[in-house]
Formats: C-alpha cells, sequence, structure tokens
C-alpha cells in the first residue's frame, strides 16, 4: 500500500531558539532516506518530531493524511528507535538487553519477536547484559534490533552506525537491505559516516542550521553535482554565473564545487578539470563552515 508521511513547516523552538526551521518534507513508502547533517543540525530533533515523540512548536505531521500527535492508529505505523547512551533518559540503562527489548514490544505493536532474537543472535548481543555495562557498539546494535524488528511501516534510526566498527556496519547494511528488499518498509537513517551510506540510500535528505537544504535522489544529485578545478582565470571563466557552493584556492589553482539545475550545462572550451564530487565531498562543500 503506497503510503505518505508529510511534515508541513514544522518549526522548533528550545529556551527561544530555533533550531529547526519551516521543515517541509514528503517520506513516501518503500524507500530507504539517508538523513545527513553536522552535529547540531536538528536531526535527532526532526526525528523524533517525525514520529510524534517531540511536540512541534509550529507545523504538522500527518501520516496518509491523519495528524500523527497522539494518535493510535497513526502512531502504529512509525518506529523511531533511539540513541542509547550512557546517560539514556527513562531508566533504559539499569535494563537488561532482554528486558528493554521486552518493553519495546509492548510499544510496538507489529514486534516481532522472533526476529529480535534472530538478529540479536547475529549481533552476538548478551541479551542478560545490563544496557549501562554495553559497549558503545553493542548499544548501537540495540537500537538497531529494536528498529528491524519493529516491523513498523516507516522506521527511522538515529546514527545506528555510530561506534559500529567497520564489520558490524556492513552487517547491518546488509540486514537492512534485506529487510527493506523483502518487505518494502521505508528507513530513515541519520549518519555522519556518509561514504559507505551514499549506496544504500536511494535519496538524500540534508539538513544544515535546522533548515531542509534539499532532499532528493542520491545518483540524480550526485550527477549535477560537479568539481571544477584548475587554473584560477580558467575556473572562474569556466563557472562564471553560476552559482558556486564552494572554492578553494591553492596559489594560482582553484577548486569549486558547483550543484547545475536542469538544462543547466558548463561552459565547454575552457582548461579544466572536471569531476562530480563524492557524496561527502559535496555535503562538506554544501555544509562546511565556508559555504555560505
Ligand atoms: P543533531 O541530531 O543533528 O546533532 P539535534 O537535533 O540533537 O541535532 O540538536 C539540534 C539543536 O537543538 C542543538 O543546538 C541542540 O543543542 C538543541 N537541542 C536538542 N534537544 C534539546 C533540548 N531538549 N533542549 C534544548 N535544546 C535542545
Amino acid at each position: 500500500m503506497m503510503s505518505k508521511l508529510t511534515a508541513k513547516g514544522i518549526s522548533k523552538v528550545y529556551n527561544g531558539k530555533e533550531v529547526l526551521h519551516e521543515v517541509d518534507l514528503e517520506l513516501e513508502s518503500g524507500k530507504i532516506y539517508g538523513l545527513i547533517g553536522r552535529n547540531g543540525a536538528g536531526k535527532t530533533t526532526l526525528l523524533s518530531m517525525l514520529t510524534a515523540q517531540n511536540p512541534v512548536t509550529r507545523g504538522s505531521v500527518t501520516l496518509d493524511g491523519k495528524p500523527m500527535w497522539e494518535n493510535p492508529e497513526a502512531l502504529e505505523g512509525v518506529c523511531f528507535s533511539r540513541e542509547l547512551n550512557p546517560v539514556s533518559p527513562n531508566g533504559a540503562n539499569t535494563m537488561k538487553v532482554k528486558e528493554y527489548l521486552r518493553v519495546a514490544a509492548t510499544f510496538l505493536p507489529h514486534w516481532d519477536r522472533e526476529m529480535a532474537q534472530r538478529l540479536a543472535g547475529e549481533f552476538g548481543l548478551d541479551v542478560g547484559k545490563r544496557i549501562s555495562k554495553l559497549s558503545k557498539g553493542m548499544m548501537s546494535m540495540v537500537t538497531i534490533v529494536v528498529a528491524l524488528a519493529s516491523k513498523a511501516r516507516f522506521t527511522f534510526l538515529d546514527e545506528p552506525a555510530a561506534g559500529l566498527d567497520v564489520v558490524a556496519r556492513e552487517k547491518f547494511y546488509r540486514i537492512l537491505m534485506e529487510e527493506y528488499l523483502d518487505t518494502g518498509r521505508t528507513f530513515v537513517v541519520s549518519t555522519h559516516i556518509i561514504e559507505e551510506a551514499s549506496d544504500i540510500f536511494e535519496e538524500v535528505i540534508i539538513l544544515d542550521k535546522g533548515k531542509l537544504l534539499l532532499k532528493e535522489n542520491t545518483q540524480e544529485l550526485l550527477e549535477r553535482s560537479y568539481h571544477v578545478s584548475g587554473h584560477t582565470e580558467e575556473v572562474e571563466r569556466a563557472v562564471s554565473g553560476k552559482k558556486v557552493y564552494h572554492e578553494e584556492t591553492m596559489g594560482r589553482s582553484r577548486g569549486v564545487t558547483l550543484l547545475l539545475q536542469p538544462g543547466e550545462e558548463l561552459r565547454p572550451g575552457y582548461d579544466v578539470s572536471i569531476q562530480h564530487p563524492s557524496l561527502q565531498k559535496l555535503f562538506v562543500a554544501l555544509c562546511g563552515e565556508e559555504a555560505d
């Protein structure tokens, strides 16, 4: 069934400071979205508002047109598996892993107990251990197990790869892809480890200083991104009139990053080198310090 989760003009103000600004977002069923943004960009705030765990200051969040806030019917369709850390609230840390999973099960109407057990086994989680005694990587695994076993149509994971070593991250992305291909569930995954995840994300959502910078098919975005470098004067001529997102100058050479609009082309005939940047490079160009 086609399903849509829609955020309209959502903003969040904490102590007089606006940390999320008028975000419009439409998430469709059957996609894996990557949510990227620097620390403090508002990713966790956005995810918690999309799943009605945190009230919006302004705006609305709906699932198939039905308001999400305090609406059990809509809430059934979503799961936000929060990051666990040594200071997690709600006493999570005093629980054993198996108790935490049991509590999660009571909140998640489509919980798949067999899957939770299987994944805990695959990740080598000791379910008899207290959360507070787990390594950062093990805590990430617990949140991943909750997210996947929730079987929610829209499943949100906040930095699931944080703290996982590269082998565990590969395993996580493989399991995520398998679940996605089997079920067509929608996943929204926030991460700052962009490069290795960029193949997984069908669409990428970039949040910068509380604003939605873009939401776009990952391949299409990379195809319209260019890094042009060479002699400063040549580069300037090649890109004149185009919006430059980032530039670095070294002596007499310059490199600039551009996003071309549909139908827009780079001027041919200049002695410059032209490449498509990686998603990570593009992200740094769009959200790095100098990108204003
Ligand atoms: P990210 O997940 O991208 O790192 P967050 O959503 O955690 O960003 O935070 C965005 C901003 O909101 C930060 O400046 C953070 O300090 C602030 N913030 C987050 N939660 C709270 C809160 N409960 N009270 C006050 N400020 C908060």
